[in-house]
């Protein structure tokens, strides 16, 4: 990038990614007992579902909402509890489109041991530990976190993923996690930070 792209990029920002809203996807209101949070770290996370592109990104967010407002049982026999939304605040489904999630303001949720407070949270769409993220997914991660690092007046070393907090997690998966180098490289290209 030449000198004056990164000033006018500085300037006016990176480029906004197209990101479905919550009210485009029909999500309902947050449950009472959100906790409001200041931003200062973002983290990656896979969804640990195989991926599926028969299903819109629409009906998977619509799907995970009503996952996670309710008590259920997970894949490890525990119990989660009622959360108050989806647990992450970006979505990025296999054709790499881009939905929001839980309003960013609100700390997310986990099922493992770390605190989420002051996490923006993004998760891609797949089990990262058995498939490779299409280029969609990559190419909007890309895009998604440059834009998210700077409105939130991030640096590239606060990108982080799951595992890197958590020791109970394989989290987002190897294929991801190999490519947190990469896009932490792309981020300070563009924003020179
Ligand atoms: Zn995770």
């Amino acid at each position: 990038m030449t000198t004056l792209a990164l000033a006018a990029t500085l300037l006016v920002g990176p480029v906004e990614p197209t990101i479905v809203s919550r009210d485009q996807w029909g999500a309902k209101a947050h449950l009472p007992g959100a906790i409001p949070h200041t931003i200062e770290r973002l983290t990656i996370h896979h969804t640990g579902v195989l991926s599926n592109k028969s299903r819109s990104l629409e009906d998977k967010l619509r799907g995970l909402q009503l996952f996670s407002q309710r008590e259920d049982k997970l894949a490890n026999g525990k119990t989660k509890p009622a959360w108050v939304d989806v647990p992450y605040h970006f979505y990025i489904s296999i054709d790499g489109r881009i939905g929001e999630g839980r309003e960013w303001y609100f700390a997310g949720d986990t099922n493992t041991e770390y605190n989420p407070t002051g996490h923006l949270l993004i998760v891609v769409e797949g089990e990262f530990g058995q498939e490779e993220p299409t280029p969609e997914e990559l190419s909007s991660l890309k895009q998604l976190t440059t834009y998210c690092i700077w409105r939130w007046r991030l640096t590239s070393d606060k990108i982080e993923s799951h595992k890197d907090y958590s020791k109970q997690t394989d989290c987002p998966g190897k294929a991801l996690y190999e490519f947190l180098p990469a896009l932490r490289s792309h981020v300070k290209q563009v924003l020179g930070k």
